[in-house]
């Protein structure tokens, strides 16, 4: 995409390899938050995409989910439910265990936070495995929400993420190796 808002979101993120373990190559969008133009780029481009899209729910995975998230929902008039690692909410969770490379992760959700039939957006900062987004979409659709699409920054397509979302949509503004 030769679009220059995309271009200069990609150009101010950054790669710092060997973090949190070696062999592995972190993108760092704290870098991105820096320019604010690039953020407002970023959140104005998934704003576009969503508004009057009909949705009532904009779920945000902890913790750089929250960052994009939440000015997504503001903006399209959606509520901000926040998808947590466990034990941080305190009123009545469902929750969802999914794998990682090593080992296993969760993802907790208020179960009254979501009413059956409200349309829901996914938002995170980056899709690699997509176990993280698959587990996201598991937890509204067993509060009977449906998911409209998930929307993330970065993609690693050789990951091949796309495949754990049980069929819902992915769409992102850069991708990267
Ligand atoms: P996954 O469940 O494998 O799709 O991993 C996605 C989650 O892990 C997101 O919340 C990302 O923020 C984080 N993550 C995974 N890989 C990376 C990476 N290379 N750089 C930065 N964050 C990552």
């Amino acid at each position: 995409d030769n679009d220059p808002r995309i271009m200069r979101i990609a150009s101010s993120m950054r790669v710092i390899s060997d973090f949190p373990k070696p062999g592995f190559k972190f993108k760092d969008i704290s870098t991105l938050l820096l320019d604010p133009k690039a953020f407002k780029d970023t959140v104005d481009l998934f704003v576009q995409r969503y508004a009057g899209m009909d949705i009532a729910v904009v779920a945000g995975v902890e913790a750089r989910g929250f960052i994009f998230g939440t000015p997504i929902a503001l903006a399209i008039g959606a509520k901000f439910v926040p998808l947590r690692k466990p034990r941080k909410l305190p009123g009545e969770v469902i929750s969802e265990k999914y794998i990682l490379e090593y080992g296993t992760d969760c993802l907790e959700m208020h179960i009254e936070a979501v009413e059956p039939g409200e349309r829901a957006l996914v938002v995170d900062d980056l899709v690699a495995t997509g176990g993280t987004l698959g587990a996201a979409i598991n937890l509204l659709e067993r509060a009977g929400a449906e998911v409209v699409e998930c929307a993330c920054v970065i993609e690693l397509p050789h990951l091949k993420g796309r495949q754990k979302l049980n069929g819902k949509p992915l769409y992102v503004l850069v991708e990267s190796d």
